[in-house]
């Protein structure tokens, strides 16, 4: 890799990995496709620590399907995400999603896995698997393996439950053939740009009554978040103008967006509803 400054070790397994990472603790930094971690390196926001390079581990990569669950491997990248039948068929949420990921040169390098641990409110690959409701599974040396909930998994910008030793192995969720999918992203250039606001939605239906819906919002609150409040108003509910005017209303309440130089916050809150009233209107065309 040649960086200075820094160790480099690239295990042959994740057995091996995840002792590497027990032995550097704190200062351990998994390396997969570096999208994230190179820009960091070189704009000097990490220095000094010990790059454990784990792009090449076969088994943490692919798509499996185990009765209702689909599981994708943590190094799976977004371009396999975005070719791959089964994700747009049981997580066309997600397969949108990846549809609006950078550019193909960044899909291809760019793994799910360094999306969700990167911990940015405004990740593409984090809003949808939110609205799937996914389990992030990890692994480590002091803790074996644990399923945490996506949505509990955030603490803060660029900050996780992650700890130091842990290494994702895979996100898995339930499958969603038989609901309505949606993402929308808003960004000031199409996909290249960071979200200043982005939306995910699954909606499952019964005839022309909401049967369960969730809703998930990107970078429009410190994490990535899901709008409970607004999903348990829909509920139930036969879908029409009124319905779609209030919740859209109700959405903007659920967000705390920040005022940066791209958007104030009154702005991201008003296209909270903006893009609410999008994705409904999608998910049911
Ligand atoms: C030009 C450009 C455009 C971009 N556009 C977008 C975009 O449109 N949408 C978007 O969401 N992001 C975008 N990104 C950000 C980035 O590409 C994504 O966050 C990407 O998914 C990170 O994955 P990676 O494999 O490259 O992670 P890395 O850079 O290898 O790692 C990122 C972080 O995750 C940790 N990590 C990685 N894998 C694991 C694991 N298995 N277990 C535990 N920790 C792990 C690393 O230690 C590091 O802290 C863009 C980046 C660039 C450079």
């Amino acid at each position: 890799m040649g960086v200075s400054g820094f160790a480099y070790i690239s295990p042959s397994t994740k057995e091996e990995t995840l002792t590497v990472l027990s032995e550097a603790g704190e200062k351990g930094r998994i390396v997969a496709g570096s999208t994230n971690v190179l820009p960091d390196i070189r704009a000097r926001k990490i220095a000094g620590c010990i790059l454990v390079d784990i792009s090449h581990l076969r088994e943490l990569k692919g798509i499996e399907i185990a009765g209702d669950t689909v599981t994708i491997g943590s190094l799976t990248t977004i371009s396999e995400l975005l070719q791959s039948a089964v994700i747009a068929k049981e997580a066309g949420v997600l397969w949108q999603a990846c549809r609006c990921f950078a550019d193909p040169l960044v899909r291809n390098r760019a793994t799910i896995g360094g999306n969700i641990a990167n911990a940015s409110p405004a990740a593409d690959g984090v809003v949808p698997l939110l609205a799937l409701e996914a389990t992030v599974n990890v692994e480590s040396k002091a803790r074996g393996k644990r399923a945490i909930p996506l949505d509990e998994f955030f603490t803060g910008p660029g900050k996780s439950v992650l700890e130091p030793g842990e290494l994702i192995t895979s996100v898995s969720f339930a499958k969603t053939s038989a609901m309505k999918s949606a993402f929308i992203k808003f960004g000031l250039r199409k996909a290249m740009a960071i979200s200043l606001a982005s939306i995910g939605m699954v909606v499952g239906f019964n005839g022309d009554t909401i049967a369960r819906v969730s809703i998930a919002l990107g970078a429009l609150a410190p994490t990535p978040v899901r709008a409970r409040e607004t999903e348990k108003y829909l509920a139930g509910k036969k879908i029409d103008d009124e319905i779609i005017a209030r919740a859209s209303e109700l959405i903007k309440t659920e967000v705390n967006p920040i005022s940066d130089v791209r958007a104030s916050r009154d702005y991201r809150q008003h296209l909270t509803g903006v893009l609410f009233r999008r994705a409904i209107e999608a998910a049911l065309a």
